[in-house]
């Protein structure tokens, strides 16, 4: 199958807006070798992976720490959301079936998201490191992903575990709303809209994302407690494991994992 070229979605959200300076993804998103390592490779690069349950707020952490430590921000999920932007025509039939099974909040099968990665392995090589997100996601993911590394002699520097409470997690994703023209997010209580449903920013419809809905959050909660959550165990026998409270604002939280990261380096 040939590469996925997928472009990276405007990214106005006010979740992320407290990283402006973001490196460009366009290797990421272009699955193509691409000069963008040129723009921001400075000093010792960070390889990290970033695990968490889903809302623990790990893509906000990721563009922090892409903006704090030069280390580009590797989305899966961001892939298959741009992909789902594609015409139907455009997509493949495992790119649909992937589209239809993010939309119920189960995982995309390992080997279309392998895919996908592997045709972005020159991400993982750059010269200045990357923050991925959302991957791996399964043992199966997390081998593939070893095998990678270990042949192509790249070490991993650590593992950050996001921790937070299951009730909270429920909470903050069943109360998070997306405005359907910008993109920025808000939540019902914890951020809310000055007008209930309209974007403070450009008075677009705010609206919840189908896998942001109770029945598939449930869904999303059990995939990752059978699939991802073994992951802690797999990188803790690794030496890799570094766990971190994902409680407080987004900049306490990366003042946490930098500092944990840096106590080990
Ligand atoms: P995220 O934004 O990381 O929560 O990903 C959104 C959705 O994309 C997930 O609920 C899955 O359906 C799919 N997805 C993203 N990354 C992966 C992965 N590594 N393995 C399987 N499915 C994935």
């Amino acid at each position: 199958m040939s590469a996925h070229h997928i472009s990276e979605p405007k990214d106005t959200s006010v979740e992320k807006s407290v990283a402006p300076t973001k490196i460009p993804r366009c290797g990421w998103f272009q699955a193509s070798a691409s000069n963008c390592a040129d723009v921001h490779s400075n000093g010792k690069p960070w390889r990290l992976v970033l695990l968490g349950a889903p809302g623990v707020g790990k893509g906000t952490q990721a563009d922090l720490l892409n903006q704090r430590l030069n280390a580009c921000h590797l989305s899966t999920g961001d892939l298959f959301r741009a992909a789902s932007k594609q015409k139907e025509c455009d997509q493949s039939p495992a790119m649909r079936a992937a589209m239809e099974q993010m939309r119920r909040g189960e995982l995309v099968p390992d080997a279309t998201v392998w895919e996908m990665v592997r045709e972005r392995a020159d991400c993982l090589r750059c010269s200045s490191g990357f923050v991925l997100d959302g991957f791996p996601r399964t043992l199966g993911q997390a081998d593939a992903l070893k095998q990678l590394m270990e042949t192509e002699r790249i070490p991993l520097h650590a593992v950050v575990n996001y921790e937070l409470p299951l009730a909270e997690i429920v909470a903050r994703l069943s109360g998070r709303r997306t405005c359907e023209k910008c993109k920025a997010v808000f939540h019902i209580t914890g951020q809310p809209p000055k007008v209930e449903g309209v974007c403070d920013r450009c008075g677009g419809k705010l609206f919840q994302r189908d896998d942001d809905r109770p029945e598939s959050i449930t869904v999303r909660m059990a995939a990752y407690e059978r699939s991802t959550a073994p992951l802690i165990e797999f990188y803790k026998a690794l030496g890799l494991l570094v766990a971190v409270a994902a409680i407080g604002t987004p900049d306490d939280i990366c003042a946490r994992t930098i500092a944990a990261l840096k106590s080990r380096a």
